[in-house]
């Protein structure tokens, strides 16, 4: 099963979801703006930077605060916020895909971001990018979550 139809799979609920001991086929490091380590499929990657290349054009600098999450660390974020964060095993965060993004020394829902989350949506789709959580579906929307769907044109 390639990633897209994982990714369609979780995004039309169950059962689409991976098993815990699910892992990309390769990780690598993110060199771009963080505050920690992220890690991400390197196609993924490519297309984040030229994202931010693009963000950094318009002024903007944001910083990537999270990327590829295992089943395990998933585990322990939904434990503790189980609004926010899907099941284990049904985050995008797994398959190495996804990206949250956001501002140095702020939360995710800081009323800072909402500039940054109107350019996100705004420019996502040039780079690949689905903005995956929109709100509709009665899922909360997460407009700073990123998720790498490669050039659906080709
Ligand atoms: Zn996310």
């Amino acid at each position: 099963m390639n990633l897209h139809v994982v990714t369609m799979l979780l995004l039309l609920g169950q059962p689409g979801c991976v098993g815990p001991d699910f892992l990309p086929p390769s990780l690598e490091v993110w060199t771009g703006p963080s505050y920690r380590e992220i890690q991400a499929r390197p196609d993924a990657l490519e297309a984040l930077d030229a994202l931010f290349q693009e963000l950094e054009r318009t002024g903007n600098r944001p910083v990537v605060i999270s990327g590829f999450r295992s089943y395990e660390r998933q585990v322990e974020l939904h434990d503790r916020d189980p609004k926010w964060t899907e099941s284990p095993g049904c985050s995008q965060h797994q398959l190495g895909s996804a990206f949250d993004i956001g501002w140095m020394g702020y939360g995710l829902r800081s009323p800072h971001d909402h500039e940054l989350w109107a350019l996100l949506k705004e420019l996502s789709s040039d780079y690949g990018f689905d903005v995956t959580y929109d709100g509709a579906e009665n899922i909360p929307a997460e407009p700073w979550h990123l998720n790498y769907v490669g050039d659906q044109t080709k």
